[in-house]
């Protein structure tokens, strides 16, 4: 693609707004757009779009937002919503667009990309224009999180994720202006092989990536046990997460696996209790602040990224520090 401006945000939303990593990725849009001279420009796919999260896109730094709203895109769907914003990015041209590292920026980036016959790069941690190519370096964390990999596309548009509390949002303004554009969608919508037959809202709690504090059960912790962790987890008004053997086991949901192929989490702190700490659990905690790690094998490599280590039993420990945090509250 040549001749391309514009920074394109592709916009998730919830019941209170757009969701969080959308206002981080504006704000990651507003500073490219900045250093490129062009737009943010943002995109809203549904069906019954509430104009309150156009206008909320343009508080959070939008010059222009494109509004695809059709019935047939009421539930996402991988082939109509790539469909979608290839029809779009073909009109628009943008030089570079963003998703979030969400299931669906996950699943949508890469489809994107192949369709436009560009790169994609998942998983950005940082962004920033290179001056003498004006081609975009994207930054992403390699080998489990041990490293960071630099990369650069070529190809236009740049497609790429941003990990969730990687970029600061923008400060919301709602004296700024902007433009909202209903985007006049000439397509038919084929049959689609995959189809929302029910949904089911996840329980109420706090949610893993925004969690400030995160419990993770790995595969030492019995069943029975999981509610002390969920004790723990209330007493710090945080998240109880997992490793990825709790979750086929059945012992709790998919949604709480965190790791390369599950959550991403960045909370100020991050308890790992029997977790041995694989490379593919460590790629999804390595943005924690404090790491503390409780397991009974003093050789654990969690240990080894770990900020500070209790060798022992977590059936003894866990409740030692259960009572402590109890005993410190009440004297808050
Ligand atoms: C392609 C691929 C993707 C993957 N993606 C993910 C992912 O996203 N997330 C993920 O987590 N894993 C993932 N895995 C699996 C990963 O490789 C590990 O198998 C997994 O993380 C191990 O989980 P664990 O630490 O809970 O279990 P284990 O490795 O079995 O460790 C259990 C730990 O508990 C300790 N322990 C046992 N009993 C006690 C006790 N009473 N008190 C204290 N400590 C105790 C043991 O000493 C041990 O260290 C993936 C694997 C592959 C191949």
């Amino acid at each position: 693609m040549t001749d391309t401006k514009g920074i394109l945000i592709y916009c998730e939303t919830q019941e209170a707004g757009l969701t969080p990593i959308t206002i981080e990725q504006l704000g990651a849009g507003w500073k490219l757009a900045t250093q490129l001279g062009e737009e943010v420009l943002a995109v809203l796919v549904g069906s019954g779009i509430d104009e309150k999260s156009a206008h909320e896109c343009i508080y959070y730094g939008a010059d222009k937002v494109y509004v695809i709203d059709r019935e047939p895109l009421e539930s996402y769907s991988p082939e109509l919503y790539s469909k979608a914003l290839e029809t779009l990015i073909g009109r628009i041209k943008p030089s570079v667009v963003l998703f979030g590292q969400t299931t669906v920026g996950r699943d949508l980036a890469p489809r994107l990309a192949y369709k436009l016959n560009t790169g994609v790069t998942l998983d950005c941690v940082d962004l920033t224009i290179d001056p003498s190519s004006r081609l975009m370096l994207q930054t992403k964390p390699v080998y489990g999180g041990k490293a960071y990999g630099v990369y650069v596309c070529e190809s236009k548009p740049q497609i790429v994720t941003i990990r969730p509390k990687s970029f600061p949002p923008m400060e919301k303004n709602e004296s700024r202006k902007g433009e909202i554009i209903y985007f006049d969608l000439e397509m038919d919508f084929p049959s689609t092989r995959a189809k929302v037959v029910s949904r089911e809202k996840e329980k109420a709690g706090i949610q893993l990536e925004a969690a400030k504090v995160v419990i993770c059960a790995g595969r030492g912790v019995a069943r029975d046990d999981l509610d002390l962790l969920r004790e723990l987890a209330n007493l710090f008004n945080g998240a109880l997460g997992c490793t990825r053997p709790v979750c086929d086991d059945g012992r709790l949901p998919p949604q709480h696996q965190i790791g390369l192929t599950g959550k991403i989490v960045n909370p100020d702190l991050y308890i790992g209790i029997a977790v041995s700490g694989a490379t593919q659990h460590l790629a999804g905690i390595m943005g924690s602040k404090l790491i503390v790690a409780v397991n009974k094998d003093p050789d654990a490599p969690i240990f080894r990224v770990a900020h500070y280590g209790i060798v022992g039993d977590y059936r003894e420990i866990v409740p030692v520090i259960i009572k402590k945090c109890k005993e410190l509250k009440a004297k808050m």
